[in-house]
């Protein structure tokens, strides 16, 4: 359908959530049980947002395997970061988790049980007993399905909850007025393709990932980082963004994902010598190391001639031993997934695996209310941010398995609390500039000219240059080439077109309004993973292998305008407790 600019729906509400993923539905509720008018917009229906597809579990110090506590769920996440992530916000979320569980279970959520009836939970890596001693079962699942049960759960709540859902609207743009405040989104219904205005007393993006920026990715199609190129062409900063994890188990050519609870039920790697090489890696965590940890193993083991396959491009995961009994019980999806994807049964023959992009540690800079904050803390009204899109930072340079669906419970309570107050506080709607959608609708009708470039092509061209100048390894003149590639290839953005005018549901209009965010998410993390001279995480550079706190103990912003990058400290303070000091990380 063609888009009609003389045909601009106007709405108001309280509150406008962009993303109905764990974290959009989790802020929802509590907006609209607390009588805020709350509108969802979702591309898609909000039960197939990408937390559906989370399998392993959600991380909490429940204590009901093994004694446990928040202050150590702390440490192992303070540790798994790096000591990039902001220690306030880590103390937040670990200490808030226990009663985020309840809550869930409270609300219907299906967890699995212990014997004594208590919630199950199991080992997952880097997770660990008083300060690093052992590793500790803090992992509550639903089987291998527990985004799925989340998630649902949490969309079953808000109809009750009279949540009013956008389904299939695309958000396009922010508006923001001359003062930089934020007063809605515009957007895209996507079936007739009519432009609508959705003003706002307060406006949360909570739209998820960005993993298609990779050629090879666990992340669905739609995680294309809408709202991070939301706020880039809004003015606003992108932080951390040269920190992406790339998962240890992805299935070889696939890139779909084997949850790390495959490791936690006892599975491990092989190499094709049979070696179970991890021992070398991480002689005390092996398999449960950090996945930064495990997939520059993987790597390496692959580039020294030990892959497996018929390109010896993988590494085997076992898991026959566990036996069929336990597998059909806890991990029934994944053996779904191994027959179907890799063509093997895992009860009986190891699945061939590889690191593949997965999670974006990087996003749009909030605090612990989920405000969208400038550098110098200083906070942009109207404007929230909550779960994988942005960067409070719980999780710094590298995210521990199971503390992402946390966050997004944990920062999308918090963020309706203080909209809700907000709302309160000032309950009227500022006036909208004049010109609030011209841009917008400028960057939407370009695409008509019949003379422009390929989405694909020009999609496949950014894939490519990300999947190859910014991978597991990061090396100089391939990081300094990968600047100049992506450049050019943000060049051919504004010239994009749709030649295919015959299809109805503007799928492809989608497409291509999709790689203007992409593009935008790829140039960050190119800009910002060239100028970080250090190993740090996820981002693991071959001429500075070592991690230097002296000079990259801090934040990277990424301004779109001109490029620029600039630093701010990261928060070593607790609020209630000692901080923990930057010390080597070994597991
Ligand atoms: C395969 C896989 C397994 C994982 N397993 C685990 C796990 O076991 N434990 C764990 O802690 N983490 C896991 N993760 C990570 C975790 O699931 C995600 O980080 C988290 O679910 C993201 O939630 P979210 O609410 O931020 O976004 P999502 O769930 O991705 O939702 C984004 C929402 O935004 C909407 N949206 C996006 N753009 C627009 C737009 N322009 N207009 C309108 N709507 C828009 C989408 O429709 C969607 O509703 C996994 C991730 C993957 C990919």
């Amino acid at each position: 359908m063609a888009i009609d600019s003389n045909n601009t729906g106007k709405h108001q509400f309280d509150a406008v959530i962009v993303g109905g993923g764990g974290a959009g539905l989790r802020a929802a509720l509590q907006l609209a049980e607390s009588g805020v008018k709350v509108a969802v917009l979702s591309k898609v229906f909000p039960t197939r947002s990408h937390t559906v597809a989370a399998q392993g579990g959600i991380a909490a110090a429940l204590g009901n395997v093994a004694e446990d506590k928040w202050l150590w769920h702390m440490y192992d996440t303070i540790k798994g970061s790096d000591y990039l992530g902001d220690q306030d916000a880590i103390e937040f979320m670990c200490k808030n988790a226990a009663k985020a569980i309840i809550e869930l279970e409270h609300f219907g959520m299906p967890f699995d049980r212990l014997e004594s009836g208590k919630i199950y939970q199991r080992p997952f890596g880097g997770m660990t007993q008083n300060f690093g001693e052992n590793p500790i079962s803090r992992t509550c699942a639903v089987a291998d399905r527990t985004g799925h049960a989340m998630l649902h759960t949490l969309y079953q709540r808000n109809i009750r909850a009279n949540t009013q859902f956008f389904v299939e609207w695309f958000a396009l743009d922010l508006i923001r007025d001359s003062e930089g405040d934020v007063l809605g989104v515009i957007a895209l219904e996507i079936e007739t393709g009519q432009i609508h205005i959705m003003q706002a007393k307060t406006t949360l993006l909570a739209t998820g990932g960005a993993g298609r920026i990779f050629q090879a990715s666990t992340n669905a199609f739609i995680n294309t980082g809408d709202g991070l190129g939301m706020a880039a062409r809004a003015g606003l900063p992108l932080q951390d963004m040269e920190f992406w994890q790339f998962h240890p188990t992805g299935v070889l050519h696939a890139g779909v994902l084997i949850t790390e609870g495959v490791r936690g039920e006892g599975g491990y790697l092989v190499n094709s010598e049979g070696e179970r090489f991890m021992e070398r890696y991480a002689p005390h965590a092996k398999d449960l190391a950090s996945r930064d940890v495990i997939s520059r193993a993987i790597s390496t083991e692959i580039k020294q001639g030990r892959g497996v396959g018929k390109n010896k491009d993988a590494v085997y995961l076992k898991l026959d031993h566990l036996g069929e009994e336990r597998i059909n019980k806890s991990l029934p999806g994944i053996r779904e997934i191994a027959k179907t994807f890799a063509n093997v049964d895992p009860i009986k023959d190891p699945i061939p695996i590889v690191p593949t992009c997965h999670y974006m540690m990087g996003g749009i800079p909030t605090n612990l209310d989920g405000q969208v904050v400038l550098e110098g803390e200083k906070v942009v009204n109207g404007l929230y941010a909550v779960g994988e899109c942005a960067c409070v930072s719980v999780h710094g340079a590298n995210r521990l398995g199971s503390n992402s669906l946390l966050d997004l419970v944990v920062f999308g309570k918090a963020a309706g609390d203080h909209m809700a107050a907000a709302i309160k506080i000032n309950n009227t709607h500022k006036a909208l500039p004049a010109d609030a959608a011209d841009k917008t609708l400028q960057r939407v009708n370009r695409l008509e000219n019949a003379q422009g470039e390929n989405v694909t092509e020009v999609g496949d061209a950014m894939r490519k240059t990300m999947q190859t100048h910014c991978g597991v390894f990061r090396f100089p003149d391939l990081l300094a080439e990968g600047v100049r590639e992506i450049d050019v290839v943000e060049k051919r953005i504004p010239n994009l077109t749709i030649k295919d005018k015959s299809q109805v549901f503007n799928t492809a209009r989608v497409e291509a309004l999709e790689l203007d965010n992409l593009i935008e998410v790829a140039v960050a993390t190119m800009h910002a993973a060239n100028n970080r001279t250090e190993s740090r995480g996820a981002h693991a550079r071959e001429d500075f292998a070592a991690r230097d706190d002296e000079n990259w103990l801090k934040h990277s912003l990424f301004y779109k305008q001109d490029k620029q990058l600039t630093y701010k400290p990261v928060r070593l303070k607790p609020q209630t407790v000692e901080s923990f000091a930057p010390k080597a990380r070994v597991y």
